[in-house]
């Protein structure tokens, strides 16, 4: 039997956000490989084994599960949101592209799952309705004077910006630091949404201006999305505001 191996996105929180095709790929695993608190959303099946490792330990998890796959046996390896943003899908790829031969036999699937920011979006209107980017504040992967490049270009070109990994117990300036760089480019009241825990019983949706943004508590369950000069905002009377990027450029009658 040859091995296969599935990278599952998982979606941002329960069972609703899961695909049917995730579904059945989960039911279809012997072994389960993932970050604990990921795992921990996915049922209990019997004769299924679960691998759980720490969220920094990608690599070895990807490698540990594509060995696994080798010996012929089906595994999943499950991502939050869709495993092709910020995630494990890359990880496997990577270890296929540097690891054995055998490796490149397997039957590979990358299975996608609702990702942060469009979950995020989805809550508060059309945000990323016009062009966009998502960049991670992380910088584990990369020095930071890159983010600002990056941050720097975005802005300046007029892209709506989804921040993943605004801020971590290790690094709670981030998400800061990108605000103020941001409100070189942008005007005071271009508006930001906060999006906590989206899809999970503790969701909080904020909308805040970016003279404002430094002040909201964000954690490492946090996803900020910063309008550009045309996102707008539309106050309702006893509902939230819904805020929308237009489909046509500035200038540009729709
Ligand atoms: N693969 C994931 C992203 C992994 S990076 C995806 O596609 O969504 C982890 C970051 O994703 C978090 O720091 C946070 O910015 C964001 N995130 C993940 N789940 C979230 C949720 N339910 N609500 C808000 N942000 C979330």
């Amino acid at each position: 039997m040859s091995g296969q191996l599935a990278v599952i996105g998982l979606g941002p929180g329960d069972a609703r956000y899961l695909t049917p095709e995730a579904g059945a790929a989960l039911a279809a695993a012997h072994a389960l490989y993932g970050y604990g608190p990921y795992l921990d959303r996915v049922p209990a099946r019997e004769g299924q084994t679960r691998h759980a490792s720490d969220n920094r330990e990608e690599r070895g998890r990807a490698a540990a599960a594509l060995r696994h796959a080798a010996s012929g046996s089906r595994i999943a390896v499950v991502s939050g949101g869709d495993p092709g943003v910020f995630a494990m899908a890359s990880a496997v790829c990577e270890e296929i592209e540097r690891g054995p031969e055998s490796w490149r036999a397997l039957d590979v699937t990358i299975v996608p799952g609702i990702t942060a920011m469009l979950a995020v979006a989805a809550r508060i209107g059309a945000p990323l309705g016009h062009d966009f980017c998502a960049l991670s504040l992380s910088d584990n992967l990369k020095p930071w004077d890159l983010v600002e490049r990056r941050l720097d270009a975005a802005a300046g070109a007029g892209f709506v910006i989804a921040l993943y990994n605004p801020v971590s117990r290790a690094r709670p300036w981030q998400l800061t630091a990108a605000i103020e760089r941001l409100r070189r480019h942008l005007p005071e009241t271009t508006p930001v949404v906060i999006g906590r825990a989206v899809g999970r019983a503790d969701e909080k949706i904020d909308v805040v201006t970016l003279d404002r943004a430094s002040d909201s508590p964000a954690d490492m369950a946090t996803l900020v999305i910063v309008g550009s000069r045309e996102t707008r905002l539309i106050e309702r009377s006893g509902r939230t505001p819904l805020v929308y990027t237009p489909r046509a450029a500035a200038g540009v009658s729709a």
